[in-house]
């Protein structure tokens, strides 16, 4: 089930300290599963969690995660710079390329970041841009269907992601042609996966490739990364993986394939580790009735796409309503000029009222994030619920100034200049 653990007087306070909508962050949350996650793979001694920058790329947050001794998943320049601003360095640093520009490649390597090439051409990129470090890492795609025992989990065949395994063979060679000396394998192959058999599965795969790999180019096995994907349960019904299990039985595969030891682990979760300590709080502020019930918040898809975008479940609570009877069927919606702008469709809900606070759960990863302007909607603030039990603004919310900043605002608006100073 969703993390049900803040309290509505906790909602409450920040609400009465800060206007919604804003997205609520639990330090002591996110702090605790930091923990719970390298515990569960101390066993390794070269154990590192990349923190998935873009599930939650506020610096306030990233610095917690570094003093819990998480590194950071970078994928643009822009998340790069969040690192080096942070102090992040070296092998604290994972690039995860795609179809990126060439001078990023370079920004990475200034910063010593341990590059993970998503194309067999990003060799020769990232030779003339910023140069082959020692230690590379390359994404795998094994192309086909991603099966758990009969289950199929996901889809790689049809992701734009990874090196098959020929060019793997070819691309090592190569890199090891160009001075490097050791590798490690990615691979990224079913998102948001509740089913604790997914990363022992990957493990299996990526353990055994780099293994194979070894052998065939000569160059030295140094680490997989299992990258995200651990899931967590928006729905009531479901069940949150066991990440202590997970670590064990990880551990059993590796002893299986390297009784040696001698390879370190990475894990880049950006879902698992932020997205349950993170909500959403808004105000309804409408009601209507007409085909349906629906209730109107001041928050929409511009602060918290995944429902629209993937029609994802997250739950809902109304303050001070947890134990009252859900016997009111509701559309929750935005105001965005778009139907599928709803958080959720036909949800049985308490009675609400204009003026109730509404806490949408579990958005803590790819919440804020994921925020956009349409309709000239602006971004929300963000606020930590510190482990003090203080608020603090970490973020504050957009303004019309800040949406209309990049226009070039020519003679003819002058009065527009105006307009935007005058409303703030
Ligand atoms: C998005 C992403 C992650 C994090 O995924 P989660 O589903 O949030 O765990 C990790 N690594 C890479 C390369 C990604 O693109």
């Amino acid at each position: 089930m969703p993390n049900f653990s803040c309290p509505d007087t906790v909602f409450e306070q920040a609400a009465q300290q800060f206007s919604t909508p804003f997205h609520l962050y639990s330090e002591k949350g996110i702090r605790e599963r930091a923990r719970l996650l390298n515990q569960a793979f101390s066993w390794c001694k070269d154990y590192k969690e990349y923190f998935a920058v873009k599930a939650l790329p506020n610096p306030s947050i990233l610095r917690i995660l570094k003093e819990e001794g998480c590194g950071v998943d970078c994928s643009s320049e822009t998340e790069l710079m969040l690192a080096q601003g942070l102090g992040f360095s070296g092998n604290e640093i994972m690039f995860s390329a795609n179809a990126m520009p060439n001078d990023e490649f370079t920004y990475a390597r200034k910063l010593g970041a341990t590059v993970n090439l998503d194309d067999i051409t990003h060799i020769d990129i990232l030779k003339s841009h910023g140069g082959i470090p020692e230690c590379v890492c390359c994404r795998y795609n094994p192309g086909g269907s991603f099966k758990i025992g009969t289950f199929v989990m996901g889809n790689p065949g049809e992701a734009k992601y990874g090196f098959t395994y020929e060019q793997l063979r070819e691309g090592l060679k190569k890199l090891k042609e160009y001075g490097a000396t050791s590798f490690g394998l990615h691979a990224f192959l079913s998102s948001n996966t509740i089913d604790n058999a997914y990363y022992p599965t990957l493990a299996r795969i990526l353990l055994s490739c780099l293994k194979d790999l070894a052998n065939e180019t000569g160059l030295t096995p140094a680490f997989v990364n299992l990258s995200g994907g651990i899931g967590i349960p928006y729905q009531p019904q479901q069940e949150a993986p066991d990440v202590m299990k997970i670590g064990a039985e990880v551990q059993r595969v590796y002893n299986d394939i390297f009784p040696e030891g001698g390879i370190g682990i990475k894990t880049e979760l950006g879902r698992w580790m932020t997205g349950p300590e993170g909500w959403l709080v808004t105000h309804a502020i409408h009601h209507k009735d007409t085909y349906r019930h629906y209730i109107g918040l001041d928050a929409c898809a511009a602060n918290l796409m995944r429902p629209a975008m993937y029609g994802a479940y997250h739950h809902i609570t109304v303050c001070g309503k947890r134990n009252a009877p859900c016997d009111h069927i509701y559309d929750v919606t935005g105001s965005l000029c778009e139907n599928n702008d709803k958080f959720a469709v036909e949800r049985p809900l308490p009675e609400i009222q204009e003026g109730d606070i509404v806490v949408i759960h579990d958005t803590g990863a790819h919440g804020y994030s994921m925020g956009y302007n349409y309709n000239g909607r602006l971004r929300s603030s963000e606020v930590l619920w510190t482990e003090n039990g203080d608020f603090r603004l970490i973020r504050r919310a957009e303004t019309p100034k800040d949406y209309f900043s990049t226009l070039d605002i020519d003679e003819f608006y002058t009065d527009f200049q105006q307009i935007v100073e005058n409303h703030a």
